[in-house]
């Protein structure tokens, strides 16, 4: 949508009866309609069915038309956006991301078009419906809940449910763990010293009075009595 006739190639009058409906409830009049382009180098998306709607402050893409008219992805990230060209998987435009706003660089835009820029309540709508946070973590990459909490604190995802830094997830497990967790045991001792478990644990950052850095711990199984040695 652009606020201008400006801003698009050969407008023609709009005459149907639609409106664009924004928060309040309030339709707004699309005066025309055009298309335009974003030049990137050799190449350009096209930017079709533009509508001219005057009483609008800001120009806005909507990332669903984008990406299906272009063939190509749209992937937003903490730090800006990539479009990517879904045949070749090379990278169209790269941008930053600014007050929430995604805007596209001037340079990549034509002299009548300096001023498009692509809103985040926009992609938002379009592409990034609320899901539940394990479902966000596993799109993501698998992140730390650090890096999940950030996103969900900046708004850039929607979540349906409460963000946990508990969340259990069985492939970061397999994956992030040294090893594996121990197999629960049947196995009961019947005396004294039939069987000792033992773990070692070092080197500590920190080195004791008596110059030690590793500790070993014994535990009886029978009687659990516990034997720590620095
Ligand atoms: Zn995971």
């Amino acid at each position: 949508m652009a606020s201008h006739t400006d801003l698009v190639k050969q407008p023609l009058p709009f005459n149907g009866t639609s409106g664009v409906y924004v928060g309040n409830g309030d339709s707004l009049h699309i005066s025309h309609v055009g298309n335009s382009s974003i030049h990137l180098g050799t190449k350009s998306l096209s930017l079709n069915d533009i509508l001219v709607v005057p009483q609008l402050k800001e120009n806005l893409v909507s990332i669903a038309k984008l990406t299906k008219d272009n063939n190509c992805v749209f992937a937003c990230f903490p730090w800006g956006y990539v479009i990517k060209d879904l045949a070749t998987g090379v990278i169209l435009l790269k941008g930053p991301v600014k007050d929430n706003l995604y805007p596209i660089p001037a340079h990549a835009l034509s002299t009548s078009l300096r001023k498009f820029s692509c809103n985040n309540a926009t992609f938002v709508a379009h592409t990034a419906k609320a899901a539940p946070c394990s479902t966000w973590h596993r799109r993501l990459g698998h992140p730390g809940s650090q890096i999940l909490q950030q996103l969900v604190t900046d708004k850039l995802i929607c979540t349906s449910d409460k963000f946990s830094s508990m969340m259990f997830c069985d492939a970061c497990q397999a994956r992030k763990s040294k090893h594996l967790p121990f197999h629960l045991s049947s196995r009961i001792s019947t005396r004294v010293l039939e069987l000792v478990h033992c773990d070692i644990w070092g080197p500590s950052p920190t080195v004791t009075t008596s110059g030690y850095r590793y500790y070993i711990i014994f535990v009886d199984d029978y009687s659990s009595i516990v034997g720590f040695i620095l």
